[in-house]
């Protein structure tokens, strides 16, 4: 009896921290389908790839030879034996991701490997937790569970500043760009039939990893 799980929501929600300990919590893997589309990026640009030019981006989105470690408690990115954990959270970085995720070949692409990905943690863990912006809705409308976390823009910009170490104000113009550029081609912002909402506004991080995984045990 397999499980998936699929988690999508914003940025500065609690989204990736409650899906690795829920996935820990169960012995499941964890897919965190971001970091893919940052390592496309890195890729890209490691390549002296014009992340305008979209054919050569879908192109190099089909033959990288991305590595997604899947342990919740240690996960991990590669293309081949590179790791780039780090490499992929860099600020200079994250404003380039949209422009690869936008791409609607690459976004064809990576649903293709995200739902083997999870068929196969599935198959090998027994359950699989994957988050992201369009878990959901694109990549697997038909997980047993689908949830959807969401916060005020107030609430998730102090999460995210914290995070960040950078004032309210410049994290900003980070989050509420990038939400909005990711809007035009995931629906993240408001639940999809049938995908239970979790508002982790008023709620601590302990608060919204109960209210996951009480919804994962129903
Ligand atoms: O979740 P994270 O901040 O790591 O995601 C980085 C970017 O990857 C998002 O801003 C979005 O552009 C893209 N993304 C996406 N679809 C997903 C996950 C992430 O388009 N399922």
């Amino acid at each position: 009896n397999q499980v998936q799980v699929a988690i999508d929501g914003p940025s500065g929600t609690g989204k990736s921290s409650v899906s690795k300990l829920a996935a820990k919590e169960h012995g499941w893997g964890y897919l965190d389908t971001g970091a893919m589309y940052r390592a496309l990026t890195w890729w890209c640009l490691d390549q002296g790839i014009d992340l305008t030019d979209q054919q050569a981006v879908a192109e190099a989105g089909r033959t990288f030879d991305l590595r997604m470690g899947t342990d919740p408690s240690a996960p991990s990115v590669a293309v081949g034996e590179r790791r780039i954990d780090a490499e992929i959270r860099e600020p200079a970085l994250t404003e380039q991701v949209a422009a690869v995720a936008t791409n609607l070949e690459v976004r064809a692409n990576m649903r293709d490997r995200q739902r083997a990905l999870m068929e196969q943690l599935a198959q090998e863990t027994g359950g699989v937790v994957a988050e992201g912006r369009d878990i959901t809705t694109v990549v697997a409308p038909d997980a047993q569970v689908r949830i959807l976390m969401t916060a005020s823009e107030q609430a998730r910009l102090a999460r995210r500043s914290k995070e960040l170490s950078s004032t309210v104000e410049a994290t900003r113009a980070q989050i509420v760009d990038r939400d909005k550029a990711d809007s035009t081609v995931s629906q993240f912002m408001t639940a999809a039939d049938g995908v239970r909402l979790v508002d982790t506004s008023d709620l601590t991080f302990e608060q919204s990893l109960a209210a996951v995984l009480q919804i994962v045990q129903e």
